[in-house]
């Protein structure tokens, strides 16, 4: 575990002094990172979350400035009422600013909006030697790019300039089709990726023989007027206990995944949805990570490149569904062609597949491995944003750039995450 925590009480405050020359910071936003990329074993954490203030939002461009530790929440509830949303988010809005730039988080529209640091205009990076640095796509650009996507590592972020999206009201036109197959899923994107700003779909990584990459997906957009449907009021649940063992097994979920796979009678439904519910079911329920009992869970999110990505998603469903492993939380999302401005920034053209898996020790290991051998085979990689475990010869083959990265590391910076993929370098 980290040593200790510290805090910046406000943007202007100079860096927190260092130990000794031998400790090691990591910026901490609000611990939404699955893995150990937002932690620091023996090391301190710089905590952001008190610099959270908004410093500047004009409603006519749509342009916000908020300290780094604004989350996206916060945002969403100062700018929907005036007609403007988040450009990109990812399937949390419990993430602060500066966590969405470091990992460079993707959404539901990737296939046309890219990666949230496209919307990034400016920010300030805090150095350990005390410089404050702005950046911009033309000033310190390369620092730029190796903040946007940068695990925390460059320095730490005091505040963000970011450009938002028009909407016309808080509600989201939405549709679900039921899919049996992956030639399907992947006609279906193509049918939708022009016309709907937002696809993804949940698959049923249960399913084997003929039931192989069945799913439901989801196209929508945000509606044109304000449909004055009944007010929406926030509704969040709390998952009220660690049961002594995961409630994930391969029993109930192939149970949830048929009965979930069913839950619509006709083929395609429409339904007009407030945002909160379309883009972040999960955070209606708090702290759902305790159904995986106490030891917890892992995430597995690869990326595979367009040309291998139907063959590679059906082996990795297959080898996954024939394990038993797996949860109901399968997210399968085609990622579009348009470039990400980090250096380490994980979405390229193709096809990811996104899924929890309880912790089995041993087992789940060696599956992780055999999926492993075909993410790397397919020329893919997996998104540190949800690693604890992948070996570093498979993040240093997916992340061509990780040398040129390395030049822009604050010398007091260093993650877990960082020390484990770097250890074989
Ligand atoms: C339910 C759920 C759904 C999710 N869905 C998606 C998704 O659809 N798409 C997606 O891309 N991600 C998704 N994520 C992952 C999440 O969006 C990212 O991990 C995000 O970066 C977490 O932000 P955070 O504020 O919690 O930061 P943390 O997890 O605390 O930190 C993340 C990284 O940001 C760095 N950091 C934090 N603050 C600063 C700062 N001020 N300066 C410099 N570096 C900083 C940290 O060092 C760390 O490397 C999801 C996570 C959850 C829990």
């Amino acid at each position: 575990m980290a040593l200790e925590s510290v805090s910046l009480a406000s943007r202007f405050d100079p860096f927190p002094q260092l130990i000794d020359n031998v400790n090691t910071v990591l910026p901490r936003g609000n611990g939404r990172s699955y893995g150990d990329s937002c932690l620091n074993a023996d090391g301190t954490m710089v905590n952001s979350r008190p610099l959270n203030r908004f410093i500047d939002f004009d409603p006519n461009s749509g342009v916000l400035i908020g300290e780094a530790g604004v989350l996206l929440s916060e945002i969403l509830s100062l700018v929907v009422p005036q007609g403007w949303f988040l450009p990109v988010t990812p399937g949390t809005r419990f993430v602060t600013l500066g966590g969405a730039i470091a990992n460079d988080v993707h959404g539901k529209n990737h296939h046309i909006s890219g990666t949230f640091g496209r919307y990034i205009r400016q920010f300030e990076l805090l150095r350990s030697d005390g410089q404050r640095l702005l950046c911009t796509p033309q000033k310190h650009e390369n620092l730029f790019a190796a903040t946007i996507g940068g695990l925390g590592l460059t320095g730490f972020i005091t505040w963000a300039e970011l450009q938002l999206r028009r909407i016309h009201s808080p509600w989201i036109n939405a549709e679900t089709i039921r899919y049996t197959s992956l030639a399907e899923f992947f006609t279906l994107c193509q049918a939708s990726d022009q016309d709907y700003e937002y696809t993804v779909s949940w698959v049923d990584c249960a399913g084997t023989g003929k039931r192989l990459g069945r799913g439901l997906f989801m196209r929508g957009n945000h509606a044109q007027v304000d449909t004055k449907l009944k007010p929406y009021s926030s509704k969040t649940r709390t998952f009220p206990f660690v049961p002594p063992l995961s409630l994930v097994n391969s029993w109930s979920l192939k149970a949830f995944n048929a009965a979930y796979y069913h839950k619509q009678f006709q083929r395609q439904t429409q339904q007009t949805q407030h945002y909160e519910p379309f883009f972040y079911p999960l955070d209606g329920l708090l702290e759902w990570n305790r159904m995986y009992g106490p030891r917890g869970f892992f995430q597995y999110q690869c990326v595979v490149p367009t040309q291998h990505g139907k063959e590679a998603v059906s082996e990795l469903l297959n080898e996954i569904a024939r394990s038993g492993m797996g949860s109901f939380l399968a997210v399968l999302k085609v990622c579009g062609d348009i470039d990400s401005p980090g250096m380490l920034s994980f979405p390229l053209p193709g096809v990811s597949l996104a899924l929890d898996f309880p912790n089995r020790g041993e087992a789940l290991h060696r599956l992780f491995q055999r999926l492993d051998t075909i993410v790397s085979a397919a020329g893919g990689r997996l998104y540190p944003a949800k690693d604890g475990r992948m070996p570093g010869s498979l993040f240093q083959s997916g992340y061509p750039r990780w040398q040129e990265f390395t030049h822009y590391i604050d010398p007091h910076f260093s993650s877990s995450f960082w020390r484990r993929v770097m250890e074989s370098a």
